[in-house]
């Protein structure tokens, strides 16, 4: 089955952004998640400032399994970050699923994604970005985003409570059908609990719809649906291997799709950070960079 394009026109972008005449393309940020190729083994303080030396803004810290930096790093990383103006995103533990049928496994996710916050705070990072929930049998899609919803409102609430503001709370469009995640599910999230904010992957949203993005049009869609207000947008990117609507793994940037994402940016949304996902990292996001200077 291939859907091919024109999966995306059904958005409703209510509100388009209006075009951008004169984009400041310093306000549009490249980056890496984890810890650069050539540096490899060594610390996340030595990775920001090699990204500084190579020209590059943003890393994103990765909790893979769990959140281990302790707080007292993470305020020393945040000063390494700031000294080297570096923009900082967390990704959450992979092991979360606010919509579980399982109401242990819900508060545990919620108690990663606390603690996630809490070091993102430390670190001064812009947003906390995490992978929300798997559809369970149990539930239908409806029920799932009630489950969801009601735990990021409790996140939001924590974060009140602590009066951490800085730090936003990000979640992810994912790249596989079993998982909460649409386009639709991210907008809904975002117009009922406005401090949510989409993180959008496209590359996951390209496996996703069996390839669906072609066009400048096409990603310019997708960023007039999910940017309300000229908000700042945390972008994922890399090529992608798919199959049936599902991600398979991640493949280098093709420079050729990254160009359509560049010109629609340029055009939609100027204040945004774009982390580099592909394997070949940094070496990708410098190419990626190119397109802002
Ligand atoms: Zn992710």
């Amino acid at each position: 089955m291939h859907l091919g394009a024109g999966r995306l026109t059904h958005l409703s972008t209510a509100s388009p952004l209006k075009p951008i005449d004169a984009c400041m393309t310093s306000m549009i940020k490249v980056g890496i998640a984890g810890v650069p190729l050539a540096l490899k083994g060594k610390s996340t303080g030595e990775g920001i400032v090699y990204l500084s030396n190579i020209g590059l803004d943003a890393l994103e810290v990765e909790f893979v399994r769990r959140v281990s930096m302790k707080e007292e790093t993470a305020l020393e990383v945040g000063e390494v970050a700031r000294k080297a103006k570096i923009d900082l995103s967390v990704h959450a533990p992979y092991m979360i699923n606010l919509a579980s049928e399982d109401p242990k496994i819900i508060a545990d996710s919620i108690n990663r994604i606390r603690l996630s916050v809490d070091r993102g705070h430390a670190l001064g990072a812009r947003i906390v970005v995490f992978h929300a929930a798997y559809y369970a049998k149990k539930y239908t899609k409806e029920e799932t985003f009630e489950l969801v919803k009601d735990a990021c409102a409790g996140l939001l609430d924590y974060k009140r409570d602590r009066r951490i503001t800085q730090t936003l709370l990000g979640v992810e469009l994912l790249g596989r059908q079993s998982q909460f995640g649409t386009v639709e599910e991210l907008q809904r999230l975002q117009r009922e609990l406005p401090g949510i904010r989409p993180v959008i992957d496209f590359a996951h949203l390209h496996a996703r719809c069996n390839g669906c993005l072609h066009t400048v049009e096409d990603y310019a869609r997708v960023l007039q649906t999910l940017i309300s207000n000229r908000n700042h947008v945390h972008i994922h990117f890399s090529g992608i291997e798919f199959s049936k609507g599902n991600e398979r793994r991640h493949l280098p940037v093709d420079l050729n799709q990254f160009k359509l994402l560049a010109d629609a940016l340029k055009q939609n949304a100027c204040d945004a950070t774009i982390i580099c996902e592909s394997p070949l990292l940094e070496q990708d996001a410098a190419k990626m960079k190119l397109f802002f200077k």
